[in-house]
Parts: structure tokens; C-alpha cells; sequence
């Protein structure tokens, strides 16, 4: 997440100049603009998720069906997987489409107290490694330890779109599926001097089109547990430049304003600090990194707060 100083030193840096500094601006740019004028593009306009397991078109959200295989379930002595019926949503920020796509990520959306462009590029380790290739990764891994336990998982793209989905739609492909919980799943493009993960939970927000009083409570147990679980799993210290305790709460973010289901994010790491870069390139540190999310997921949705 950064802020607009942060952005247009980012921006001098980018390897695509053509981009506005707009469109270079990682998740969390707070900008006051006016809707821009017109429909939204056919290509956001997609069916809504389904649970099923219907394949999925181009440009759908990406539901995938457990795998009937005899994945490990906690629940030996039934054979009953612990998640079974469970629905989660998992978000890959940004696309790697987004970077060539600047006008159409740049259309400003309703984010329920405001408006901010659609969507944004991320951002990217000075190698080159960008947080879109890094959220798709990660976020796969997530999808499968869930789906081994048998929860449904609904990814709101899956490199099947050539930019986007815009953030209100990342919203409402949760709040379509009825998800029992969902995540956005970011690295974070903060200073390099500093390190460190932190998970965002959605503030109390009656605005416009949002309403969050009924997904704050259960977002801050869920962003409880996906900090520890992810500490634990990755010992990624807190950051050290943001949030508190590896905790943040916002009101700027249209996935969480617009949220009905309990929803948080997760910057797993400032992927412009030099060691944070590092562990995030590693595809281990990338599996651990899912196993403790997938943890917290499992926790979440098989007890009660
Ligand atoms: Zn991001």
C-alpha cells in the first residue's frame, strides 16, 4: 500500500514509462476523483460465480470443484473433510494484464465512500518479479491445501482476463458466491528500508454502497488468525513501517467497504526490501506462506469466535 510520495518514486523507477502514476500505484492509492463517464466494459461484465463446479469462461471468476483424489483430510476416522460446504473467495491483487491495460484500469469504480480507479499495477522486486505473478502463485497454493479439505474455492481471476477484475467486482464475486470467508492476497510495494508482513481488516464503513457493520467483527477474528498463522508458518516478522503488530485497519479499500462476507487482506511482504524480495521469489517461502493462510482459513471456518 502506498501513499502518493511513495507512488511517484515508484513510478521514476517503473520499467514501463508509458504508464500514468496512476496506473503504477499499488493497492492502496487514496484518490478523490469523479467516476469516469460511460458503462462498464463488457469484459467486466461477467456471469456471477457459481459454486458448482461448472467450468468456468473467459473472463468468469475461477471456481474450481475439490478434487475427488483421496487428498489428507484432519478427519480420518469419517473420511469427512473438515471443510466440506465451505466456500472461500481467494483475490490475487492486481493482473499481470494490468500493466498494459492502463486506460481501463485507471476507469474510476464506486468504492462505497468514495471513488479510486479500478485497479492497479502492483508493484514488483527489483528483479522484476511482479506482486501479480506473485499473488496468482501464492493464491493457487492457498486454493489447493483448501480444496484438499474440501472447501469449494473461488478465485476472482485466474489469469483467464486480460486485465482487472476491478476492485468493486473482486467485492462482489465474494458477496456473490456467499463465501464463508475470503481473502485478498497482495505484496506490499512500501520503502525499501522497510520489512515485514501485515494484514489489513475492513474499518466500519456506512457509506454509499457500503455497509461493513456486518463484517467487521468476524474480519478481525479472521485477520487475527491469518497473523498469526502466516507468522508462524513463514517467521516473516510484523511490518516495520506500516499497520501495528502486523495489523491495520482501513477504510479506503473498496474489496473490504464493499465486502458482505468477511473479508481481509494480506501484504505478505514489502517486495521492495531487498530480504522480503528474496523470501518472496523462493517458491518454498511462497508454500509456507500459503500453508498459513490455508491454516487460518481452517481455523476460522471450523470454530467459532
Ligand atoms: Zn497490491
Amino acid at each position: 500500500m502506498n501513499h502518493a510520495s511513495r507512488t511517484a518514486s515508484r513510478a521514476l523507477a517503473a520499467p514501463l514509462g508509458l504508464l500514468t502514476l496512476l496506473a503504477l500505484s499499488a493497492c492502496g492509492t487514496s484518490t478523490a476523483a469523479t467516476r469516469a463517464a460511460g458503462p462498464v466494459p463488457s469484459e467486466v461484465t461477467v456471469a456471477p460465480p457459481s459454486a458448482s463446479p461448472s467450468p468456468s469462461g473467459t473472463g468468469s471468476p475461477a471456481a474450481s470443484p475439490a478434487p475427488s483424489s483421496t487428498a489428507p483430510s484432519a478427519s480420518t476416522t469419517t473420511g469427512a473433510k473438515p471443510l466440506a460446504g465451505k466456500t472461500v473467495v481467494i483475490d490475487p491483487g492486481h493482473n499481470p494484464g494490468n500493466f498494459s491495460h492502463a486506460t481501463e484500469i485507471n476507469q474510476q469504480v464506486d468504492v462505497g465512500n468514495g471513488h479510486k480507479e479500478c485497479d492497479t499495477t502492483g508493484t514488483e522486486t527489483d528483479a522484476g518479479y511482479t506482486e501479480a505473478a506473485y499473488t496468482l502463485d501464492v493464491s493457487h497454493r492457498i486454493r489447493d491445501l483448501l480444496q484438499s479439505l474440501g472447501a469449494t474455492v473461488i478465485l476472482t481471476q485466474d489469469g483467464n482476463r486480460a486485465w482487472g477484475p476491478c476492485v468493486d467486482e473482486r467485492a462482489a464475486i465474494g458477496n456473490t458466491a456467499h463465501a464463508d470467508a475470503a481473502i485478498s492476497v497482495h505484496g506490499d510495494g512500501g520503502p525499501a528500508s522497510g520489512s515485514g508482513f501485515h494484514v489489513i481488516m475492513p474499518a466500519k464503513v456506512v457509506a454509499g454502497k457500503a455497509d461493513t457493520s456486518a463484517i467487521v467483527d468476524p474480519s478481525h477474528r479472521l485477520g487475527l488468525l491469518v497473523r498469526d498463522s502466516f507468522h508462524t508458518a513463514t517467521g516473516e516478522p510484523y511490518a516495520d513501517y506500516v499497520a501495528d503488530q502486523g495489523l491495520d485497519t482501513r477504510s479506503d479499500l473498496g474489496g473490504l467497504n464493499l465486502s458482505t462476507v468477511p473479508k481481509v487482506f494480506i501484504e505478505c511482504g514489502n517486495m521492495r526490501n531487498s530480504g522480503d524480495a528474496a523470501r518472496m521469489t523462493d517458491p518454498q517461502w511462497r508454500q509456507r506462506a500459503a500453508q498459513g493462510i490455508a491454516d487460518a482459513f481452517t481455523g476460522f471456518l471450523t470454530t467459532t469466535g
